[in-house]
C-alpha cells in the first residue's frame, strides 16, 4: 500500500507576488517625498517607462494605473466601434472593455494547442460592423500573429492584443508587442512583473502613443485645451517606484519558475490523460502560468475532482479560464456564445488547471504537489514505478 502524501501546513496559492527588499522600496519613497511629486508622469514614471524597453521592445510605451484601463484607453485611442472579434477563453476584462465602450464582443473559438484565438475561424465572423480583433496571448502562449495580421490587413481591421500574460515574450525573435496595432500588458500583483496594480500599452505607432497619453489624462492638452473625451488612467509615482524595485528581479524570478516548470513536466509526465504544458523557454516565454489539461475520459477523473481533492491537501490551484466569458450573464444570450460555436474553448474550459507557479514555491514543494496529483489520479504518489 502507498502512504498518502502529506498535506501542506500553510495554504499554497496559485501565485505570490515578487516583493523587493523593503529598504530598497523605502529609498524610492524617500526620493518621492523629497520631490513631493506623486503622479502625472513624475521621475519614477519616466524612469520605469525607459527601463521597460529591455523587456517589452522598442515600441512606444504608455503606462497606466491598471491593465484594464490600459485596454480601455487603447480601445478608445484605436477608435474601435461596432463589433470586435475576440476569444471566450480569457479573463473577464477582455470582453468587458469592449462592452463598456458599447462595442459588441463577438466570440470566436480557440486553437487546441495554444488555446489562443483560432485564425481559421475569424473570417466567418467578420461582418460590415467589424472594426477590429482583440486577441489574447493566453498564459503567454503567442497568438498566430502572422495569420491574424494577414486577415486584419485583408479586411482593414485594427489588431489589439491583450498581452496581460505575455510580459517579455518573444515571437520569431521579435518582442511580441511588435505585432498588431497595440499590445496591453498588466502589472497586477498576480502577474510576473508588477506594480501592485498597473499596466502598459506598447505600440509602434507614435501618434497612437500620443493619443493614449492625451486620453489617459482627461484629454487635457494644456491648461486651456481639452481635446478629447478622456479618462484618468495614469500610473502614479508609488506604483512606478515599486516597478523600478522589481525590474532587476525579473530574471531571478523567471529562472526559479523555469525550474518549477521542468519539475512539473518531469514529475507529471506519463500519467495517461494528463497533458503538461509545452516545454517553456526561459528566453522567449513569460513563465506567467503553468497549465495542465486533465482529460476525464483517459484519467477517469474530472478536472473539478482534482481541483477539489487538491484543496484537501491545502493546494489551491485555479481553473483559468472557467467558466468561459461567453457563459457570463451579459454575454451568454449571444448566438456566438452557444457551445456548438465554441467547442474547443468549452473543452479547454473543462480541462485546464493552473498549478502554483511562483519563484518562492521552490522545487521541493512542486515535487510534493506532483506527488499529490499522482496520488489523486493513480493512488500512488511515486513518480516512477520500478520493476522488481
Ligand atoms: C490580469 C488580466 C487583465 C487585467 O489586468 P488588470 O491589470 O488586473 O486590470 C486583462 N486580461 C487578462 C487576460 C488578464 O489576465
Amino acid at each position: 500500500m502507498n502512504a498518502e502524501p502529506r498535506s501542506f501546513e500553510q495554504p499554497i496559492y496559485v501565485t505570490r507576488p515578487m516583493l523587493p527588499e523593503l529598504a530598497v522600496f523605502t529609498k524610492h519613497l524617500e526620493a518621492i517625498w523629497e520631490s513631493a511629486v506623486l503622479s502625472n508622469g513624475g521621475p519614477q514614471h519616466v524612469e520605469l517607462e525607459k527601463r521597460l524597453h529591455a523587456h517589452l521592445g522598442e515600441g512606444h510605451i504608455a503606462l497606466f494605473n491598471n491593465g484594464t484601463n490600459a485596454l480601455m484607453t487603447a480601445v478608445r485611442a484605436l477608435d474601435l466601434s461596432g463589433e470586435v472579434i475576440t476569444t471566450p477563453f480569457t479573463f473577464a476584462a477582455t470582453p468587458h472593455v469592449l462592452a463598456w465602450h458599447g462595442i459588441r464582443p463577438v466570440f470566436v473559438d480557440i486553437e487546441e494547442r495554444s488555446m489562443t484565438l483560432d485564425p481559421a475561424r475569424i473570417e466567418a465572423a467578420i461582418t460590415e460592423r467589424t472594426t477590429g480583433i482583440l486577441a489574447v496571448h493566453v498564459y503567454g502562449n503567442p497568438c498566430d500573429v502572422e495569420e491574424i495580421e494577414r486577415i486584419a490587413r485583408k479586411h482593414h481591421l485594427k489588431v489589439l492584443y491583450d498581452g496581460a500574460h505575455a510580459f517579455g515574450t518573444k515571437v520569431n525573435g521579435r518582442a511580441i508587442a511588435s505585432y498588431g496595432d497595440a499590445t496591453m500588458f498588466s502589472f497586477h500583483a498576480t502577474k510576473l512583473f508588477h506594480t501592485a496594480e498597473g499596466g502598459a500599452v506598447v505600440t509602434n505607432d507614435e501618434a497612437l502613443k500620443r493619443r493614449m497619453e492625451l486620453l489617459k489624462n482627461f484629454g487635457i492638452a494644456d491648461e486651456v485645451t481639452v481635446k478629447a473625451v478622456g479618462i484618468n488612467s495614469k500610473m502614479n509615482e508609488i506604483q512606478a517606484a515599486l516597478g523600478l524595485c522589481l525590474v532587476d528581479e525579473i530574471a531571478a524570478e523567471k529562472a526559479k519558475r523555469f525550474a518549477l516548470a521542468e519539475t512539473y513536466r518531469h514529475d507529471l509526465s506519463g500519467i495517461p490523460g494528463i497533458t503538461t504544458s509545452r516545454r517553456l523557454d526561459l528566453e522567449t516565454d513569460s513563465l506567467q502560468y503553468y497549465c495542465l489539461r486533465i482529460d476525464r475520459n483517459l484519467t477517469g477523473f474530472s478536472r473539478d475532482h482534482v481541483y477539489n481533492e487538491l484543496k484537501k491537501f491545502n493546494v489551491f490551484a485555479r481553473r483559468y479560464f472557467y467558466p468561459l466569458c461567453s457563459q457570463y450573464e451579459p454575454y451568454r444570450e449571444y448566438a456566438d456564445s452557444r457551445s456548438d460555436n465554441l467547442p474547443v474553448a468549452n473543452r479547454a474550459g473543462d480541462q485546464v488547471l493552473c498549478l502554483p507557479f511562483y519563484g518562492h514555491l521552490g522545487t521541493a514543494n512542486a515535487q510534493q504537489i506532483c506527488a499529490i496529483i499522482r496520488h489523486i489520479l493513480t493512488g500512488r504518489a511515486e513518480a516512477h514505478v520500478h520493476a522488481a
